[in-house]
């Protein structure tokens, strides 16, 4: 944090900017588009092994899931484009995980330079204003323990061998761009004001996020663009068609670099395909016992189409290389393990380490650097408020 790190430059081309713009990366958009067929489910899996989950599971979900994709990615087509781009670009990066910056930017949005009074951060007491269509670049230390203000249309850019030391707070209604090598650390806390898409992370992220408040738009739930399903949160009961394109290509590109097979043995389910399951299994284990691993109908991550079970839904798949390299690798393509076997007391659900949950490069990688569950990561866990 001694020295100054910041550097304005003259007009630079923000292509680099992912999230800022309009492209919501993955979920965001695509999920109001999705509402046409009814759909919703969790995937049983009994805790015993007694029963075959998965199969059930599978056995309908699977098939529906894959049927029903094609319809997805038609319905959201024209939304998907602009978040499929964001994640195309994530993931060149991640393929070319060094230096690759911002590859393709179909809205290149352009900032001029920004010379803050205050280079080497910003003390106590102090705020720093990045004005609309400014870039703060950091590339040194550079210690906030005042505010950063970052405006909307504004962005920082903490580039490789950046530190972002955040003792204080940053309020981003703008975009935050962290590169490979760039690092934004600290006891303080990043206030987002609007989409995690607003944060285009390749670096290391470990301050506190403080994501907005839930919002709900026809029935569906977001916190910061991200869609949200769980016990407390439902899905309407026609929401979703299939599986997110995006979650089925990130499956894929981690289906390549592992060398497993990855199969996708339970994707999209609807409402009704829930609501079958959910009684199946409250007949066989009683409703009490059936709710730590089966949804509601409308409570399934599944019927958001960017849930997926991978191969087989067992706990001891944890125990075989397939489910360690998911553990492992899976946030790198985009995927976070959703119900973690530290968290369930959060998520409400038994060790799923077969179901992951797509989220975008990003964010995935925000979530896994910050070790807690999606529900902790975005508040909204009851205990915890
Ligand atoms: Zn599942």
């Amino acid at each position: 944090m001694r020295k100054s790190a910041l550097f304005l430059a003259a007009v630079i081309t923000a292509s680099a900017l992912t999230g800022c713009t309009e492209t919501s990366e993955h979920i965001s958009v695509p999920k109001l588009s999705h509402m046409s067929s009814e759909s919703e489910s969790e995937a049983p899996v009994s805790s015993d092994t007694s029963h075959s989950t998965d199969t059930s599971d599978s056995s309908g979900a699977a098939a529906s899931s894959d049927t029903k994709s094609s319809s997805t990615s038609e319905s959201t087509s024209s939304t998907l484009n602009a978040s499929s781009s964001s994640s195309v670009k994530s993931s060149s990066s991640k393929t070319a995980s060094s230096t690759k910056k911002l590859p393709e930017k179909s809205s290149s949005k352009v900032y001029t330079s920004f010379e803050p009074e205050l280079k080497d951060g910003v003390p106590e007491g102090e705020t720093l204003t990045v004005p609309s269509g400014s870039m703060l670049e950091i590339d040194g230390d550079f210690r906030v323990e005042g505010t950063l203000d970052c405006s909307e249309g504004g962005l920082v850019v903490v580039k490789d061998g950046g530190r972002l030391q955040l003792d204080g707070n940053a309020v981003l209604n703008g975009c935050m761009r962290i590169d490979e090598g760039g690092e934004v650390c600290g006891d303080g806390v990043l206030k987002l004001v609007n989409n995690f898409d607003d944060i285009d992370c390749k670096g290391g992220f470990t301050a506190k996020i403080d994501p907005p408040a839930p919002i709900e738009k026809n029935g569906v739930t977001y916190v910061g663009g991200i869609l949200l399903v769980n016990k407390q949160y439902a899905l309407p009961k026609k929401y979703g068609s299939g599986l997110d394109p995006e979650l089925q290509a990130a499956v894929e590109e981690m289906r390549k670099a592992s060398g497993f097979t990855m199969r996708i043995s339970s994707g999209f389910r609807s409402y009704t395909e829930q609501e079958w399951w959910y009684n199946y299994w409250c007949s066989v284990d009683g409703e009490e016992i059936a709710s730590t691993y089966s949804a509601l109908p409308g409570h399934s991550e599944h019927q958001t189409g960017l849930a997926a079970d991978i191969t087989r839904s067992e706990l001891d798949y944890a125990d075989t290389p397939e489910g360690k390299w998911l553990a492992a690798h899976s946030w790198e393509y985009g995927l976070i393990i959703r119900y973690p076997q530290d968290k369930v007391d959060k998520t409400g659900y038994i060790y799923e380490p077969w179901h992951v949950r797509y989220l975008g490069k990003s964010t995935a990688k925000l979530v896994h650097d910050s070790g807690l569950c999606l529900e902790e990561f975005l508040g909204v866990c009851e205990e915890s408020e």
